[in-house]
């Protein structure tokens, strides 16, 4: 993809199962990559912005951050995420603030630093990952599910208010994908990842789930040309097993 040479991108949870693919591939593509995650000494790149976007001021200034490292940014993708398990009733207060925070909060601060400099520019691309639980809710994960609603719900509204401005705003919403985040999950839970993985990979159509670098790919296409008349648009990226 001629279209990602000489680019710049900031990518938020970049220390992730899907954060560390997302770089990875963006880098392959020559992409120059501003990492942020709280801890990204272990991770390539060619900009390390470690820090907490639980804290507002340094989620405020990441897009700047980015910009002053790379000179430059074309790409931003908001992939960080927490993931708290419930119903109403068994969320804590501290759930709710963190869930909150890291899912909804965090991509708005940096989003809204990120667009004046995509707009001075001429343009940029901004992917969110969302999860297909916030096209659909599933069960027993209330507030996870409201929190990737209010993300797609903000990609839409981006990808209107800001289309004018050659700034593109889409999100990807996998469905299950074998990161820490499920992984972690499921030993939680008493199961052993691997054999959870396996069996769940057979509930999936296309027979597994998916692996972090099948949402990479999705989220390099939304951010490059070939998506260019892609603005606010939810892709869900679930191996033919939608939710609901
Ligand atoms: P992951 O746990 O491997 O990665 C998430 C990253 O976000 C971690 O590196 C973590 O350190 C970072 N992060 C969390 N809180 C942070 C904070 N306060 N400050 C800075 N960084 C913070 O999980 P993943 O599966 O790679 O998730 C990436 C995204 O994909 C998330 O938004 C998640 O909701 C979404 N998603 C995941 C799945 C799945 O099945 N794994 C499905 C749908 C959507």
């Amino acid at each position: 993809m001629s279209y990602f040479r000489g680019k710049t991108a900031l990518v938020t949870g970049a220390a992730g199962g899907i954060g560390a693919a997302i770089v990875k591939q963006l880098r392959a593509e020559g992409v120059r990559v501003a990492v942020a995650d709280r801890d990204v000494a272990g991770v390539d790149a060619e900009a390390h912005l470690p820090g907490d976007l639980l804290d507002a001021s340094y989620a405020d200034s990441l897009s700047a951050a980015a910009f002053a490292a790379l000179g430059g940014l074309d790409i931003l993708v908001n992939n960080a995420g927490v993931i708290t398990r419930g119903s109403v009733a068994n969320t804590t207060d501290a759930d709710w603030a963190l869930s909150l925070g890291v899912n909804v909060e965090a991509p708005f601060r940096v989003c809204r630093g990120a667009i004046p400099i995509m707009a001075d520019r001429g343009g940029g691309a901004i992917v969110n990952v969302s999860s297909c639980w916030g096209v659909r809710p599933g069960p027993n994960h209330a507030v996870y599910c409201m929190t990737k609603a209010a993300v797609a719900s903000l990609t839409q509204c981006m990808g209107m208010d800001h289309a004018h401005q050659n700034i593109r705003v889409n999100a990807v919403c996998p469905n299950e994908v074998n990161t820490p985040m499920l992984r972690t999950g499921f030993i939680k839970r008493g199961f052993d990842p691997d054999t959870a993985v396996a069996e769940l990979g057979k509930t999936v159509p296309i027979g597994r789930i998916a692996e972090p670098e099948d949402i990479a790919a999705v989220v390099l296409f939304l951010a490059s040309d070939a998506a260019r008349y892609m603005c606010g648009s939810l892709v869900e990226v679930n191996g033919g097993k939608p939710v609901g």
